[in-house]
């Protein structure tokens, strides 16, 4: 049965961590993966997180299965942080909800809903974009084109030719927008260039699907959510959102993520819903409950969600200090021409290094990065940042 089936190449970034675990030299860095590791290289366990998953413990509560769409606390929750506290769009009943089993599950779980209700529409991403929305949407059926978006000249965004291939973009065709902290090249837009992504999406009549997977990763929660304010401020009929609690709660595993469809009316939310429910239950039937239980508790409640804040806070300072530490210790490295890494926000910076200097940094100093020259900059802490440094700027000469 299974003798034609052809080895599929593995994901580049998995095979990196694989070969960075088997190295034995001492002093090796991973910036290879998408993480949030704190300053003693270790993955966070938030103290909110924490408080609920104790008291959980006490508790001891049977496991039932959750409804289809998820726990009903929780997807309230994710509207609040998503749309914002006083969205009229929430006052509207225009959103629905479903948790959904992280980023990724949202993902798939809107691309087979879209597929669903406009068969034959495509979808655009970024060039270059996170390496599986391509895969997500394409293995859901979509033709998956690509739009302009980072200017390697610059190092920032080529804003001009965005809107030039979102204007050239059929209507009805669905546009994929990172909200902040893009991954993997760690450019964003600003407030009023998404003002006028705004406008042409929706002179050209074309379906936004927004993927938040950073939110309070740059700056807070309501400003990194600014392109799905300005969407929900537009009056456009119908937008989507996707987000995940994977890095803002540092919960990776417990795959925490959520679907957000906004429809026209709170009739139209409601038979948007009851079609999300119907594909995730052809799916995967039901969410897992102990990751929405602890998102759900922390949000719920006013002190924790306070405490989680100031966590969150803490984990993008520490992420900007790393990024200040890096621009100027390669400035007195000799290598002055990393300014932009501070510019860039979120885990990742597209740091303009070769493949061929990836390579050297590997081989000669077992440091690890994506051969694109992604970095991950939440994985730099004070212990390996001069060794980084170091080697960043030996293989720029
Ligand atoms: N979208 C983007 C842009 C991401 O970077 C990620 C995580 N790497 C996801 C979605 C998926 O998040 P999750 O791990 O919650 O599935």
């Amino acid at each position: 049965h299974f003798a034609a089936v052809e080895m599929v190449p593995g994901d580049p970034i998995l095979g990196l961590s694989e070969a960075y675990v088997a190295d034995t030299r001492p002093g090796k860095v991973n910036l290879g993966v998408g993480i949030y590791y704190d300053e003693q290289g270790r993955i966070p366990l938030l103290r909110a997180v924490r408080e609920v998953e104790q008291a959980l413990a006490l508790e001891a509560k049977p496991r039932g299965y959750l409804p289809i769409d998820g726990l009903a606390t929780y997807n309230v929750a994710t509207q609040k942080l998503v749309f914002g506290e006083d969205s009229p769009l929430l006052a509207a009943g225009r959103v629905a909800t479903a948790q959904t089993i992280g980023g990724s599950g949202a993902l798939r779980i809107g691309a087979d809903l879209l597929k669903q209700v406009l068969p034959i529409a495509k979808i655009a991403i970024s060039n270059p974009s996170w390496e599986n929305h391509r895969v997500v949407f394409g293995s859901a059926g979509f033709e998956v084109l690509t739009y302009a978006y980072y200017d390697a000249a610059t190092h920032g965004l080529d804003f001009p030719g965005m809107l030039a291939d979102l204007g050239k973009l059929e209507p009805g065709t669905v546009v994929l927008l990172h909200a902040c902290c893009h991954n993997p090249t760690g450019v964003d837009l600003n407030a009023e260039q998404w003002q006028q992504v705004v406008e042409l999406v929706k002179e050209r009549k074309l379906l936004p699907f927004i993927d938040m997977a950073y939110q309070g990763f740059d700056v807070g929660i309501d400003a990194d959510a600014t392109a799905v304010r300005l969407f929900a401020a537009s009056g456009i009929e119908a937008f989507i959102v996707a987000n995940s609690y994977s890095k803002s709660f540092s919960l990776y595993g417990e795959r925490v993520g959520a679907l957000s469809v906004v429809g026209k009316d709170r009739d139209e939310a409601a038979r948007v819903l009851s079609l999300v429910k119907r594909t995730i239950r052809s799916n995967y039937s039901s969410p897992s409950t102990h990751g929405g239980a602890l998102v759900s508790g922390v949000l719920n409640s006013t002190e924790l969600k306070a405490m989680w804040e100031q966590e969150l806070a803490e984990m993008r300072e520490r992420i900007h200090a790393m990024r200040a530490g890096m621009v100027e210790k390669l400035a007195a490295a000799g290598a002055p021409q990393f300014a932009f890494i501070q510019e860039q926000a979120g885990m990742f910076s597209y740091s303009g290094l070769t493949k061929a200097q990836v390579d050297r940094l590997r081989e000669e100093y077992a440091i690890y990065a994506v051969g694109t020259g992604r970095i991950c900059v939440a994985a730099l802490n004070r212990a390996n940042l001069d060794t980084v440094v170091n080697a960043v700027a030996a293989v720029s000469r």
